[in-house]
């Protein structure tokens, strides 16, 4: 099958029939549920913007297993221009939507077990790398949508899975079979699960071998028999029940429509298993999940940040302050923020290296750098665009009230401002900069590929601080300096003590 439209990738969820779940109630039809479209049409626009020809050279790649074009979102990088291309993807997408578009996620689960399993192979002569090969040909050619699952419900944080009261709260092996293994167990906070044609998972931390059964990664489609979601509650989102214009961004949502995946005695068959009990290759594979992932961040948000900086910008000149100084001031912050976040995601990407299995990997140290600085800068622009909209995001009235006429033309009286800007076009925008700063999008940018204090452990082991001891040594003089000695052609003790009797002569002469 050719690359999907936005339109046929929708289609296509029509012939899926997964189990999902909402405010207590069944969902007979994702792809016609108005809660969900949002999600839908933002995950759509991965697809769509490959058929332009302004983005084909972003948007698509050519497979190193077929030779065809693909979406670049079933690509594994084959080289530094991939990385590079990946996040000028994400953040194209970013600006497109004004939200999360979901599908990176998947991506970066199909680079980093393709990454692992040859590494994995070559240590235990498992054939996990061929298996996922085949795999990954089939997501290229259908030009699916896996979910990345990674995060495990994780219960009590303080003991390993294999300790935890209810074994659900970690994905596990119940049973090995001839054909496969039998899965049980849960995963949290998915992105894009609903919408997604395949859920493919990894383990959600390093494993010991106690905790084997728990070191986990395999694909199944998302309507597999004994596979539940539940669609996750986020801030103001019956909204979009209420009317087009309260939901802010009603055509593409806030964040990226997470949910709980529980799995049930679900049958796994060997094709689609990529590791099945090797704890020691947890941590790379959580490692470098992580990294790329990471990194998108400096990608994905800093397109949202284009749109709120415009958004700020629009609604300061219809409310006639667009000149002012305090505004273009803070404008200004938000880009020189938002662009040093793009600055750690290129760096990331053109320091990235090759790996054994052939693909290519980011720079993990600067990943972890971009996103800490995303935990942070995201809240500061936010907050900037709030400052510079006013208190009316969070005050404003209904759509409803707009239309009544018993309130109704003199609500849209009291909302205008300058000549040439509609009264409703500045609640539309007032609208989007309050669904992007102050609902769900903030805590997913602290939270999403991992809080703040797993940057910092992986930052705290990648920083190479034993290195910049020894510059410290070197630079102080307790240290041995090669470099010095040449250039002042003598032993560093030599030279010091000539330095001393230098001014000590000089001392004799001056006094
Ligand atoms: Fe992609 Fe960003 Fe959404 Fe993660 S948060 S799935 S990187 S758009
Ligand atoms: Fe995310």
């Amino acid at each position: 099958m050719a690359m999907m439209t936005g339109k046929q990738y929708i289609e296509s969820l029509r012939a899926l029939k997964p189990e999902v779940y909402f405010l207590g109630q069944k969902i007979r039809s994702i792809v016609d549920e108005p809660m969900f479209q949002p999600h839908l049409y933002g995950a759509a626009m991965t697809y769509e913007l490959a058929h332009h020809p302004e983005y084909e050279e972003i948007m698509t790649a050519t497979s190193h297993l077929t030779g065809e074009r693909i979406n670049r979102f079933t690509h594994v990088h084959q080289r530094i221009d991939d990385l590079v291309k990946k996040v000028r993807m994400m953040r194209l997408l970013g600006q497109k939507t004004g939200t999360c578009f979901q599908r990176c996620v998947g991506l970066d689960g199909l680079n980093a077990i393709y990454v692992i399993t040859y590494d994995l192979d070559r240590k235990y002569g498992t054939d996990y790398h061929e298996r996922f090969k085949k795999y990954l040909r089939e997501v290229q050619e259908n030009d699916w949508m896996p979910a990345g699952a990674m995060t495990d419900a994780r219960g009590d944080r303080s003991l390993r899975p294999s300790k935890q009261k209810h074994p659900g709260v970690y994905l596990h092996i119940k049973e090995r079979v001839k054909d496969g293994i039998i899965v049980s167990g849960t995963k949290a906070h998915i992105t894009g699960a609903i919408n997604s044609h395949e859920i493919l998972t990894m383990p959600t931390r390093t494993m010991t071998e106690e905790d084997r059964d728990y070191a986990l990664a395999f694909a199944i489609p998302v309507d597999t028999k004994g596979v539940t979601l539940v669609f996750s509650r986020q801030t103001n989102d019956t909204r979009r029940l209420d009317g087009v214009l309260d939901a802010g961004n009603p055509k593409y949502g806030i964040v990226g429509g997470e949910a709980v995946i529980l799995f049930k005695d679900v049958f796994v068959p060997w094709q689609r298993v990529f590791m099945a009990g090797e704890a020691d290759f947890t941590t790379p594979l959580v490692e470098t999940f992580a990294g790329y992932h990471r990194s998108n961040y400096g990608g994905c948000k800093v397109g949202l940040a284009d749109v709120v900086i415009g958004g700020s910008s629009w609604i300061a000149e219809a409310h006639g302050i667009g000149n002012a100084s305090h505004i273009v001031d803070k404008l200004t912050e938000m880009i020189a923020m938002a662009e040093t976040c793009w600055s750690c995601t290129l760096a990331c990407s053109y320091e990235g290296y090759q790996t054994p299995s052939g693909a290519y990997h980011i720079h993990p140290l600067l990943a972890n750098v971009t996103k800490l600085n995303i935990t942070r800068m995201v809240y500061e622009w936010m907050r900037l665009g709030q400052d510079i909209a006013g208190g009316k995001i969070i005050t404003l009235p209904s759509e409803k009230d707009l239309n009544s006429p018993a309130s109704g033309p003199m609500l849209e009286e009291c909302f205008s401002g300058k000549d040439g800007f509609p009264p409703r076009d500045i609640i539309k925008m007032l609208r989007l900069i309050e669904n992007m700063s102050v609902g769900a999008g903030l805590p997913e940018a602290m939270h999403g590929a991992g809080s703040p204090a797993a940057q910092k452990i992986m930052i705290a082991r990648r920083s190479g601080i034993e290195k910049k001891t020894e510059l410290a040594q070197s630079v102080a003089g307790i240290r041995r300096d090669g470099y010095f000695e040449a250039i002042v052609g003598k032993e560093e003790k030599a030279h010091w003590n000539e330095v001393r009797k230098k001014i000590e002569e000089r001392k004799v002469q001056i006094y």
